[in-house]
């Protein structure tokens, strides 16, 4: 058995899903309320904030609170975003440069950074694992796509630890699924894989070489902002339109009808992978709209966002110094995935090569995660304790320089954990301050690039132009991590600085660690409210059965008055204090009903005739006659 358990988490865009290297050596998709994987969707409502299938099932009556693809914000800028909000439902502000969700909670306005609201998934799978394992689990592996930027790796570490994760890794979801590709096949010698993840909001493509059991990402790229997703927006217009002439019903600006029809469409893009025409349909204020789609329509339609998926694939193969003849497997990953088309267009792209379609493409990520996990954790994972994992740094990294040139320190696809340094120099006669400004990107120039950060290195002796030597070092972790310092070499001035400019984008470390604690008292507070609703439950129940029972049995009216008052003198109390009312106070009360009750039943049921005493082999009557019991707890079990 493992000392503790460490989960692997595939923090979609649309869904999560969890896995865990268990006490029977093998790795286990966690099942969750409803299947293996869990809506990425927080819901904020009169009754507490609702995390995964609960909060999508209300997303049409409360569109404003609900939120969904945090995934896509996490991590960037405002300015970057404005494709993505046109199609939320929900506001996003822009504070200080950084996209905040802003929703109501009890009555007030509120504002979430996307980390938060990755928390609070984070911290469901977290829950989903720790049910059921039947204990707390700490140590995690979180997956995100290859093409995140260094900005969006360090955000979702941070999102793990406000939901209370010790993040062992970030690794690249295709990595993820090679390995769990790369452990299902017996192989001899070296072979290339490509990694195909279309998921519902992004797409990787990866090309990977794995030998006896060792992996080596050999080029990622992808688009973050292609998946599932933009399919059922062409249907969403597709049907606005539709709609608008068949009916007249223009659904645009109607938030709730849009979320239906968002949910009919996904509904509809799923059939359509099976049959060869969907249905889409919506009511809308007691009118029912009504449409169909074939296969054929849909695949027209998505034809172009379909062709697209085969840039990044050229471009991988491309950047890994491949031919399409060179690689061995196709491995398709993400829900979208299931498309025919998409299947198809791929396949043709390799001379009609059969795609591997042996890992469930929901679970696979996952599954790679949990295997990480459990050799990080040091768990004796029997199969796989050689593996070794060499990933790489998806975006070229470097600074600007004269000119607003970039200077390249650390080039796309470099093996990581990696660190480069170069010497700069300043550009003016005395000067004695530089600004270092970390820049992501391909381009030669920096203004075509992204700004990650930037900082000041000052206080070093006044020289002539060109002759202060300054070290620039990029370390990037074995996480994607970036960490930028620089060091002015005749005076030691500045050394061990790392990016803190005060227009980054980035949660500081006070910040998470205010979300975190903030984030534990509400999953306290969440806990309790939980337990004190099960309580109150179990109390209502109680009182119900022993009415049931006066009911049912011939009890003297004596007995009968005297149970009879106390289940209404309870309900009574239940019904005026129930706001307020503390978990213990349910647990008590239940206690003296049945300590009341109980024996008052027991005794008729002593006296009366055998025939009209329940039947004890029948659960049914037992349950009826307000006879069950409950397990002890350890606590009360030692009193
Ligand atoms: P993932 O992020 O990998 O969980 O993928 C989720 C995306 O896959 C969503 O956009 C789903 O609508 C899509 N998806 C799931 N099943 C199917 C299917 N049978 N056909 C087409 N798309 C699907």
């Amino acid at each position: 058995m493992p000392k503790s358990y460490a989960i692997g988490i595939d923090l979609g865009t649309t869904y999560s899903c969890v896995a865990v290297y268990n006490q029977y050596s093998i790795i286990d998709i966690v099942p969750s309320d409803l299947g293996n994987t869990t809506p990425s969707y927080v819901a904020f409502t009169a009754n507490g904030r609702l995390v995964g299938e609960s909060a999508k099932a209300q997303a049409t009556l409360n569109p404003n609170n609900t939120v969904f693809d945090a995934k896509r914000l996490i991590g960037r800028r405002f300015e970057e975003l404005e494709e993505e909000l046109k199609h939320f439902p929900f506001t996003v502000v822009n504070k200080g440069g950084v996209p905040k969700i802003e929703v109501e909670e009890d009555g007030q306005i509120k504002t979430f950074s996307p980390e938060e609201i990755s928390a609070i998934i984070l911290g469901k799978m977290k829950d989903i694992a720790e049910t059921y394992l039947e204990c707390e689990v700490k140590n995690a592996v979180i997956t995100v796509p290859a093409f995140f930027s260094d900005s969006a790796r360090q955000a979702t570490k941070n999102a793990g630890i406000i939901a209370g994760l010790n993040v062992l890794r970030i690794i690249n979801e295709p990595t993820a699924a090679a390995i769990a590709y790369g452990l299902d096949k017996k192989s001899v010698g070296e072979k290339n894989v490509l990694i195909f993840d279309l998921g519902g909001g992004t797409f990787d493509v990866s090309v990977l070489s794995i030998d006896d059991g060792i992996f080596e990402v050999k080029a990622t790229c992808g688009d973050t902002r292609l998946g599932g997703e933009d399919f059922d927006n062409l249907l969403v217009k597709r049907f606005i339109e539709m709609f608008k002439q068949k009916y007249n019903k223009d659904l645009k600006r109607d938030k709730g009808a849009l979320t239906l029809l968002r949910k009919s469409c996904e509904k509809a893009k799923r059939i359509l992978s099976s049959e060869l025409v969907a249905t889409v349909a919506v009511e809308v204020d007691g009118a029912d709209l009504e449409g169909t789609i074939s296969r054929t329509e849909f695949e027209s339609l998505c034809e172009p966002l379909f062709e697209k998926t085969l840039v990044p694939v050229e471009q991988a193969l491309a950047d890994a110094g491949l031919d399409s003849s060179e690689i061995a497997d196709i491995v398709i990953v993400g829900g979208s995935t299931r498309i025919p088309r998409i299947r198809t267009i791929l396949s043709d792209y390799f001379g009609g090569k059969q795609l591997n379609c042996s890992i469930n493409p929901d679970e696979a990520i996952a599954y790679g995660a949990a295997v990480q996990a459990s050799v990080l954790n040091g768990d004796q994972v029997v199969a796989h304790q050689d593996m070794l994992l060499l990933d790489v740094c998806p975006i070229s990294l470097g600074i600007a320089t004269a000119g607003g040139q970039m200077t390249t320190l650390i080039k796309r696809n470099t093996t990581i954990p990696t660190s480069e340094m170069k010497v700069f120099s300043t550009t003016v006669d005395g000067q004695t301050t530089v600004l270092v400004q970390v820049y992501e990107g391909e381009s030669t120039l920096v203004r075509e690039n992204s700004l990650l950060g930037r900082f000041q290195l000052s206080g070093f002796p006044a020289a002539p132009a060109r002759v202060p030597q300054i070290e620039v070092t990029f370390e990037v972790d074995a996480n994607g991590i970036l960490k930028v310092s620089a060091v002015e070499r005749n005076s030691g001035k500045g050394s061990a600085i790392t990016i803190q400019s005060p227009d980054s984008y980035r949660l500081t470390p006070a910040d998470v660690e205010r979300m975190s604690s903030e984030a534990e008292v509400k999953r306290q507070q969440d806990k309790r409210f939980g337990e004190k609703r099960k309580a109150e439950t179990q109390l209502r129940c109680c009182l119900d059965q022993f009415r049931q029972t006066i009911d049912s049995c011939q009890l003297p009216s004596k007995d009968r008055i005297a149970i009879a008052n106390i289940l209404d003198d309870t309900t009574q109390w239940l019904e005026s204090s129930s706001a307020e009312v503390e978990v213990e106070e349910l647990v008590q009360r239940q206690r003296d009903v049945e300590l009341h009750c109980q024996p008052i039943i027991a005794k008729h049921f002593e006296v009366s005739e055998k025939a009209s005493a329940p039947d004890l082999n029948d659960t049914e009557d037992v349950h009826q006659s307000g006879l069950t019991i409950e397990e002890l707890s350890d606590e009360e079990e030692e009193m």
